[in-house]
């Protein structure tokens, strides 16, 4: 062990395992009561856990080849790396890498500091999970394909998410960040950009007759091209000083330029989120994206049903 080694930090694993503290009756007791002793100071090789000398812990033999991060974890031999008991909870209990891999899992101040689960399986819940985000420790990831196996891999905020506008996430492989609130508000301003041209162009006087067929401006990024793959969305740009839209105040312009340069410098995870908000608002045919979010509510995971041993939600894939 050295000074790096992370003492008591909240690992994905380790908030997964908080929150299944809450349900006695998971039959993941074994995992914590049978593995190995090891009998050198160690660290999991998942989670960088410490794993003192003489602890339980798990050699890696239990990964299965059908597991899909297997090459990632098991170049581990046996007698070189463990895991830690919650990564093994993680990684082989059934529920942790099925209903788990569209989840986010936190502190809920609101609510005592109680450990909460939230589903985000489809593009409501993770919107509404973005927008009303858990308390640290505090882990969200989406699976982007079947049999991504996501929570033991996932990334813990530590920090007010809300407050600083500030979080990570972890989509299929990849871990990105995003700003909820200034991706919130570009949205919204863009609609009110959209507003203020219709309004010129209605109070353009109309030097010229008969009038030019003037086409409406409707979006600055265009939709169609982000909902081709909302997880890596391109973003194409209208081109409002053709002609055929009739905007011809600099003023405007600017104004539009100014945004535009706002959303080619967001980073991917702004850029999902911004695609998975246009998509949202286009399913709920709406333009009012703050009062869309205000109004969404996140679902919580359906822990009677795992413990029940019923199949996940009629709504989830089943394939893995
Ligand atoms: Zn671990």
């Amino acid at each position: 062990m050295n000074n790096l080694t992370p003492q008591n930090i909240p690992t994905a694993t380790s908030v997964l395992a908080q929150f299944f503290e809450r349900f006695p009756e998971l039959p993941i007791g074994e995992f914590y009561t049978h593995g190995v002793k090891v009998t050198h100071d160690s660290n999991c090789i998942s989670c960088a856990t410490p794993i003192k000398a003489g602890q339980l812990c798990h050699d890696s033999d239990f990964i299965t080849n059908t597991f899909g991060d297997a090459p990632s974890l098991k170049s581990f031999s046996k007698n070189q790396g463990y895991l830690c008991c919650h990564c093994r909870v993680a990684i082989s209990y059934g529920p942790s890498t099925m209903q788990f891999s569209y989840a986010a899992v936190g502190r809920d101040n609101a609510a005592g500091g109680e450990m909460k689960a939230l589903k985000i399986f489809g593009v409501e819940d993770f919107i509404a999970a973005v927008y009303n985000p858990l308390d640290a420790p505090f882990v969200m990831v989406r699976k982007e394909r079947k049999k991504q196996h996501m929570i033991w891999k996932g990334k813990v905020n530590l920090h007010d998410v809300r407050k600083e506008d500030l979080l990570f996430f972890s989509s299929g492989e990849t871990t990105l960040f995003c700003h909820p609130q200034r991706v919130l508000n570009v949205a919204a301003k863009e609609q009110e950009l959209l507003a203020q041209v219709r309004d010129y162009l209605s109070s353009k006087p109309d030097k010229k007759a008969p009038k030019k067929k003037v086409r409406q401006l409707k979006e600055l990024v265009r939709f169609m091209q982000m909902n081709v793959n909302l997880c890596a969305p391109a973003i194409v740009f209208n081109d409002c000083r053709h002609e055929s839209y009739g905007i011809t105040d600099s003023a405007i312009l600017e104004r539009i330029d100014a945004l535009c340069e706002v959303i080619r410098q967001f980073s991917s995870g702004d850029r999902q989120i911004y695609a998975h908000l246009r998509k949202l608002a286009y399913l709920k045919k709406t333009q009012d994206f703050k009062s869309m979010v205000a109004q969404l509510s996140p679902r919580e995971v359906d822990m009677k049903a795992i413990i029940e041993g019923k199949p996940p939600a009629a709504d989830a894939d089943g394939t893995d």
